[in-house]
């Protein structure tokens, strides 16, 4: 088999199936990122949504016996909204992520990753292969980075030079010895906007994210939020793009290159005080095909009410009323609370008042109080 023809037959057919960027990589143990994953670990800047254990997330042959390659995969998708919803006065709408916008590109990489799979087979039959995007325990960024598909920059997000860090990844681990493609030669050099620019200060220090501080993390969890990150979330529903848009390496990087990632504007940007009300069938319906709606309407809900309170709209104080007097979920409850004290029209400190007489979860009372403590 001649793989140096083979590879360039691969990279053909990547272009016939949509496949923006590929590259190849050795599939050597990660040394770097073990070292830096166990730090991260032991500072406790981990998310929690990590699969797998260190040494699994950095040797690929743990995951296939055998490998010799990695094949890194970049699929662009766009930084901005054709027909963005037009702001109407009293209307407040949230925003999901860039990178949740469209399908989920979950199943878009894997079926691109798919068809290059049995591309690879049906030329060479003996071929043994392992396909991951983002949920696989392999990084995808270090994978990407060693194949040349970009380098790895101060916002922890991999660089293309074609695409910005617009881009989605996934990989294949292969036992086919191809070459392996030249690392990109660039840097953030003196650059520093984005840990200057990150509202949290999660970027502890260029290319170091504590996971527990960043808002593209927090909006996905289900309890209450921490009290420090409810206003600087803003209108964040899910995810956070601000260390990336800051960013002047993406400057002009706008791709529409697939369909499937063109964003419904009424999906990833949403009104506000409908999200209160929807049932999970309608939240599945609508939502349910974005890679944003994965741990349910909890936490997008939480999240709608923090940012109706940051707005202090008070056209939604009927409704967060509603939530606080009657809907079973405390964290519903108690962010509905809190955030009807940080609206603050006298009103609401009353059916604060009211509710507590009734409240019995102790987390809810809680937040009762801290509502209340907007008075004063
Ligand atoms: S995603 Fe947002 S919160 Fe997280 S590091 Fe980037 S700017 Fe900071
Ligand atoms: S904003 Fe500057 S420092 Fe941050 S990733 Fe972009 S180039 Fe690097």
């Amino acid at each position: 088999m001649d793989f140096h023809q083979f590879k360039e037959e691969v990279i053909a057919y990547s272009r016939e199936i949509g496949i923006d960027k590929i590259g190849f990589a050795s599939a050597d143990v990660f040394g770097e990122l073990k070292a830096r994953l166990k730090r991260q670990q032991e500072l406790g800047y981990q998310s929690g949504f990590e699969k797998g254990e260190v040494d699994e997330r950095t040797e690929p042959g743990r995951l296939l016996p055998g490998a010799q390659s990695i094949i890194s995969i970049a699929l662009a998708y766009p930084s901005k909204m054709k027909d963005a919803p037009r702001s109407v006065k009293g209307e407040r709408r949230g925003i999901f992520c860039r990178a949740s916008w469209g399908q989920d590109y979950h199943d878009v990489l894997r079926d691109r990753l798919h068809k290059l799979g049995a591309f690879l087979k049906e030329r060479f039959p003996e071929v043994e292969l392992k396909s991951m995007v983002d949920t696989g325990e392999l990084s995808d960024r270090a994978a990407a980075e060693r194949a040349g598909i970009g380098f790895s920059g101060k916002n922890c997000a991999v660089i293309t030079p074609e695409f910005g860090s617009y881009v989605y990844l996934g990989e294949l681990v292969t036992n086919i010895p191809f070459a392996p493609d030249e690392p990109v030669d660039d840097s953030c050099g003196d650059c520093n906007i984005c840990v200057d620019a990150c509202p949290t200060g999660a970027l502890v220090q260029g290319g170091q994210l504590n996971a527990q501080r960043c808002i593209a993390f927090l909006t996905q969890t289900k309890g209450f939020l921490p009290d420090e990150f409810r206003t600087v979330i803003g209108n964040r529903l899910y995810g956070c793009d601000t260390c990336q848009t800051v960013c002047p390496k993406n400057r002009k990087k706008d791709f529409h290159n697939h369909e499937e990632f063109e964003p419904d504007p009424e999906v990833v940007k949403p009104k506000l005080t409908p999200l209160l009300s929807i049932s999970n069938r309608e939240f599945k319906e609508r939502f349910g095909f974005i890679s944003g709606s994965w741990r349910g309407k909890k936490p997008i809900q939480r999240n709608a009410i923090l940012a109706l309170a940051h707005y202090r709209d008070e056209t939604a104080v009927d409704e967060l009323i509603r939530l606080m007097n009657h809907d079973p979920r405390p964290v519903i409850r108690g962010t509905a609370a809190w955030g009807l004290g940080k609206i603050g029209r006298p009103d609401c400190f009353e059916a604060v008042e009211k509710a507590k007489e009734k409240e019995e979860d102790e987390q809810v009372l809680y937040e009762m109080e801290k509502g209340l403590q907007f008075q004063t």
